[in-house]
Parts: structure tokens; C-alpha cells; sequence
């Protein structure tokens, strides 16, 4: 009965949020996790769609706050019902769409929890990246009799604006920065992987991570002042008529967004904070100046909008998670985080466009393609 009306309802919701290309905002708070003093919460109501934000008078006025966003899953929100709010859209990129989602919120707030899961994989607590891939692979199966779907993953980290690559395997972990490389589709030159099975990606998620984890400190844990991104690419070909659909997906979790006090830090830490500033006010500016419809949009700020590029935009669907913590120390991040995040789902992109090619366009591009190869190649 009524569960039945409500699944009707996140249905329609969802068909109208994608008919509307706007970034849609999902709200996710953390639970107080054990050892932490649970004193109070700096968290009131929450409902489907609203979260109310307790300040105390240190912050100003003591009071309350509320912040509307597409979705807020409270801390007892499992991995499951988040990602059944983000599965719409994984499934369009096998229907030549490009998507991104990203996780924003400051150091310690949930981001490689939503994305990874925790340091314990378990069937249950797996994030949004291996149910993302794990979905691509059960519907491209249901799909077999009249689409052909090749999918690649590239896993990249971007800190102090160099983007590394992180799916090497010669174990010597040496990891050279490179260039972005246009060509035509925006994959950059990073190890482009095929993908056929859920243990495929396991491997591939366990390399990146472990090549990840292998230029951090245990004195500072580097994950939090860079930002790591598993892109997928898919290609799909209509077996009836020829078409050809291109889809990429970017799956990001960002850099924590605290702010540092410029006057406490020095050396690498004042560097990092720096670049990390730099690329999520970047990522803020293309956003905005999308909504504005301006004829420029500063992409080529940073790495990591110009490693976004071709899914950030009118021609695709974004969704940005937003995570905030519950305790009451970090309530001046949490109010600075969903008050930008708040702005951020105000914004309306016009409706999203699928990648198709005639088979003779695909054709004419590949041409293309390989003429400038050959062109290079003489340079
Ligand atoms: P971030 O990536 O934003 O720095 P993490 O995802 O590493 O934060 O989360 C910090 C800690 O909180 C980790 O130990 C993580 O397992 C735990 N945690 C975060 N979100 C949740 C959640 N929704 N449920 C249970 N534990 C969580
Ligand atoms: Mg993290």
C-alpha cells in the first residue's frame, strides 16, 4: 500500500529530476562513530528532503538552520538506500550519457565512505563505485540481444594539480605525472582498462587503492588532500541498426573542502592546501558560471574541471553527494559545506543529451582520429 505509493512517487521524482537536468543535491550525514563523544548533535530534523543545523552561540546566534537539498539520508542510512537513489542515473550512461558524480565534504565527513566503503569491504557496505560497475554489467547482460556494450575503467588521482595515473601494475610505484590529452572524447592518457566482471573491478579498485596508499605518510594521510577519480567509459552498439552510444561516468571523491587557516600551515601542507582551494573553487566556478550561461566556462582552471569537462554541463547529469559531520566542533565546515552545496542544487543545467553516432559518423570519426595519430607521429 503505502510503500508501494512511495517507490511510485521516488519514480515520477526521479523522471522529473532527469527531464530537468538540473545538479541534483543528496544530503548524507555521518554517524557519530564509536570512541566519539556523543555529546550533543550538531544535526536536528531531518526528512526526505530537509536538514536542520543546531548552532551554538560560539558560531553567531544561537539557533537553528535549514537547508533543502534532493535527498537527505540520515545517519542510519545503509549503502543500499543511498545508492538506490543514484541508480537512474548509472543506468542512462549505458544509454550514451555522460554523468559525474562527486563527493564533497570536509576531511573525516563520509566522501570514501559513500564511494568505497569502509576499510572492511563487505557485500553490505560496498559504495557507489562497485554497485555503479556491478549495475553497468547487469543490465548490459539483460541488454545482449540488441546492444553490444564494451566498458573501460581509468582510475586517476589529481594532488597538487598533477594527475597521476593509478592503475599501474610494474609494482614500482613510480607513478609519472602527465597531460591531459584531448582526443575527441576526453580520456586523458591513463591506463584504459576493459572490464567484464564485478572481479575485474575488485582487482582494479584494490591496484588504484594500493598505488594510492603507497605515497602517503602514515603521519599525513595524503587521500584527504587529493582528489581520486574512476572514470568508466562505455561504448555501445545498437545491434539492429548500427548506432553507436558513447556513455563516461566519473565517479569522484573529492578532497576534503575544510578551509586551512594559511597562517597555521607551512612548506608541503600550505602548497597542498593551496592547489586544493584552487581546483574546488574551480569546480565551484564552472558550476556557477554553467548556470549563468556563459559563453566561456573556465574549464581549463584546474586539473580537475578539465578532467571533468565533458560531464559537467548542459549535454550531461551530475550529482553531487554532500556529507556532513554530526559533531558539534565541525559545525562552522558544516554550515560553510551544505551552504555552497545549497547553491550548487539551485542551479539548472537544461536538459541532458545522449552521445549517438550514425554508424557512418563513427566511421568519420575514427578516421579523424587516426589521421591526427599519423599527424603526431611526424611531428
Ligand atoms: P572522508 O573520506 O570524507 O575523509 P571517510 O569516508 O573516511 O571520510 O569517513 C571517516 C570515518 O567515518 C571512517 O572510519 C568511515 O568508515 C566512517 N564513516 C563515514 N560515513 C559512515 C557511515 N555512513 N556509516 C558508518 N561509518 C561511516
Ligand atoms: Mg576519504
Amino acid at each position: 500500500g503505502y510503500q508501494k505509493v512511495q517507490e511510485e512517487n521516488r519514480k515520477l521524482y526521479n523522471q522529473v529530476q532527469d527531464l530537468k537536468g538540473n545538479i541534483r543535491v543528496y544530503c548524507r550525514v555521518r554517524p557519530f562513530l564509536s570512541g566519539q563523544p556523543n555529546r550533543t548533535c550538531a544535526v536536528g530534523d531531518i526528512d526526505e528532503r530537509t536538514i536542520t543545523i543546531l548552532t551554538p552561540s560560539k558560531y553567531g546566534k544561537e539557533g537553528k538552520k535549514l537547508f533543502t537539498f534532493n535527498k537527505v539520508f540520515g545517519p542510519a542510512s545503509s549503502q543500499e538506500e543511498v545508492f538506490a537513489d543514484t541508480q537512474p542515473l548509472i543506468r542512462s550512461v549505458l544509454d550514451g550519457y555522460n554523468v559525474c558524480i562527486f563527493a564533497y565534504g570536509q576531511t573525516g565527513s563520509g566522501k570514501t565512505h559513500t564511494m568505497t566503503g569502509p576499510a572492511e569491504l563487505t557485500k553490505e557496505s560496498v559504495g557507489v563505485n562497485y554497485r555503479a560497475l556491478s549495475d553497468l554489467f547487469l543490465i548490459s547482460e539483460q541488454r545482449k540481444n540488441t546492444f553490444s556494450y564494451d566498458i573501460s575503467v581509468q582510475m586517476m588521482e589529481i594532488y597538487n594539480e598533477q594527475v597521476r595515473d593509478l592503475l599501474v601494475t610494474d609494482g614500482s610505484n613510480k607513478r609519472y605525472p602527465f597531460d591531459i590529452i584531448l582526443n575527441g572524447f576526453n580520456v586523458p592518457n591513463a591506463n584504459l582498462v576493459p572490464v567484464t566482471s564485478t572481479s575485474d573491478v575488485i582487482y582494479l579498485m584494490n591496484l588504484g587503492h594500493k598505488n594510492r596508499a603507497a605515497s602517503s605518510t602514515s603521519m599525513n594521510d595524503r587521500s584527504s588532500r587529493s582528489h581520486s577519480c574512476l572514470t568508466v567509459h562505455v561504448q555501445g552498439k545498437d545491434l539492429t541498426c548500427g548506432t553507436v552510444l558513447h556513455g563516461c561516468m566519473h565517479l569522484v571523491d573529492l578532497a576534503g573542502s575544510e578551509r586551512v587557516d594559511k597562517s597555521e600551515v607551512v612548506g608541503d601542507r600550505l602548497k597542498e592546501a593551496q592547489h586544493i582551494n584552487k581546483s574546488l573553487s574551480a569546480l565551484g566556478d564552472v558550476i556557477f558560471s554553467l548556470a549563468q550561461k556563459h559563453p566561456h566556462v573556465p574549464y581549463r582552471n584546474s586539473k580537475l574541471t578539465q578532467l571533468l569537462q565533458d560531464s559537467l554541463g548542459g549535454q550531461a547529469k551530475t550529482l553531487m553527494f554532500v556529507h556532513i559531520s554530526p559533531q558539534p566542533d565541525a559545525v562552522g565546515e558544516t554550515i560553510s559545506t551544505l551552504k555552497f552545496a545549497e547553491r550548487v542544487s539551485t542551479i539548472e543545467l537544461g536538459a541532458a543529451k545522449a552521445n549517438k553516432d550514425s554508424s557512418d559518423v563513427k566511421e568519420l570519426k575514427e578516421q579523424i582520429a587516426s589521421l591526427k595519430a599519423a599527424l603526431a607521429r611526424k611531428e
